[in-house]
């Protein structure tokens, strides 16, 4: 789960990290308000969505009157921001956050993540922050560095002095990215999160150390024991069909291809994609309806494919182990009388109960194609939508 700059600073406030004063706000009145209340002389009006490079994109502007935050703040809220982290559509954007504008000696990169392979915490951090880290790390690859933490004995002073080094900051400096380090790494390890990104932490005109932009995602697998951090979740951010799948315990994930896949297992899931994508078309979504789903599972989840007007036709993928393909074929009928069927459907089943599972298809007088494996179904899903097309 991600939340938005201004909810990730006052997660951070908690531990101690030095952040600049700001208010959120969801309308002119209030932003104006919000910088009223912070004195100025220098705002920064800043978009609020859940997605990066917004300086570029023209969502971040510093301005020095209560003119000027009304005016930038009319211009942002309702605006579809574009960054190269939104995809050609962009984001509306429906909050700001006010802040104080801060003196900018130097901008520095520094990130926190879980390693999976390691299974420690990852720090990474760079002297060259600001909004081109993706270029720094393409370009310029070493003037990234990286250690990592074991969380079973946490932070020693070597690892502030080792990232005080990275990030070319000695004397009181050095002492300040010694004191932030465990607090940020309090914060990450204290509420389960996945990735904490500073970018920019700068070094102010007077030597202080300030978060300036901070984004956060939490592991979700976690959220459970975080009621706190659930609060902060903004569904207007997410993809429709991803909120209606979470609510069915499905792993799917949006797409922007044509071809709506429904398979068990995350493997073969990724193995369908690849193979439709081989066969000439592309996936409009990922989704693993798991091991043991209930019919009223599988009928969500058909749902939510065909709810997708982006999807031309369907492939079901279904290799039934636990997931017995009888039960599959129940919920894709279900499915289909409740909502009809507009696209073609490819389905290819095999595993336990594969002949109750195909009877039932057959006798529902549904327009299926059958498949006989992976590569036929692929083959002709791709050949209906073309043909169709
Ligand atoms: P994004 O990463 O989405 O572009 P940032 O919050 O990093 O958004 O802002 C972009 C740039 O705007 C920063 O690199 C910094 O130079 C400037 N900036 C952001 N917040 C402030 C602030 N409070 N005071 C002064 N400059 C700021
Ligand atoms: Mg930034």
């Amino acid at each position: 789960m991600n939340i938005h700059e201004h909810q990730a600073k006052a997660v951070l406030k908690e531990f101690g990290v030095p952040v600049p004063r700001g208010q959120a706000a969801f309308s002119v009145d209030e932003a104006v308000k919000a910088a009223e209340a912070l004195g100025g002389p220098v705002w920064v009006v800043k978009a609020q969505i859940h997605a990066g490079g917004r300086g570029k994109g023209g969502g971040v502007k510093v301005v020095k009157s209560l003119d000027d935050v009304k005016a930038e703040a009319t211009r942002m809220l309702g605006m579809t921001l574009v960054t190269h982290q939104t995809g050609p559509k962009g984001r509306i954007v429906r909050r700001l956050y006010i802040e104080e504008g801060a003196q900018i000696a130097r901008e520095l990169y520094l990130s926190l993540l879980v390693d999976r392979e390691t299974s420690w915490v990852s720090v990474v951090a760079s002297t060259e922050g600001g909004m081109d880290i993706e270029e720094v790390a393409h370009k310029t690859p070493e003037k990234i560095a990286t250690f990592s933490i074991d969380p079973a004995t946490g932070v020693f002073p070597h690892h502030g002095r080792k990232l005080a080094k990275a990030l070319g900051l000695s004397g009181d400096l050095g002492k300040q990215i010694g004191a932030l380090l465990p607090k940020l790494y309090a914060a990450f390890v204290a509420k389960d999160m996945a990735m904490l990104e500073i970018n920019p932490l700068i070094v102010t005109g007077s030597d202080e150390l300030r978060v300036l932009d901070a984004k956060v995602s939490f592991d979700d697998n976690a959220l459970y024991r975080h009621p706190d951090v659930r609060e902060l979740r903004d569904e207007t951010e997410e993809d429709e069909k991803e909120i209606e799948a979470s609510k069915h315990d499905l792993s799917y994930i949006a797409l922007d291809g044509e071809i709506g896949c429904m398979v068990n297992g995350a493997g073969l899931a990724m193995a369908t994609m690849d193979i439709i994508k081989l066969y000439g078309a592309e996936p409009a979504n990922f989704l693993d309806v798991g091991g043991g789903a209930s019919k009223e599972k599988v009928t969500a989840a058909f749902k939510i494919i065909t709810a997708d007007p982006n999807v031309k036709g369907i492939l079901v993928n279904i290799f039934g182990g636990i997931m017995r393909c009888d039960i599959i074929a129940e919920g894709v009928v279900s499915a289909v009388k409740e909502v009809g069927l507009k696209v073609p459907l490819v389905v290819r089943l095999e595993g336990t109960n594969v002949d109750l599972g195909k009877k039932i298809i057959n006798e529902s007088g549904l327009n299926v194609i059958a498949a006989n494996d992976l590569s036929d179904g692929a083959e002709k899903i791709v050949k209906a939508v073309k043909g169709a097309a």
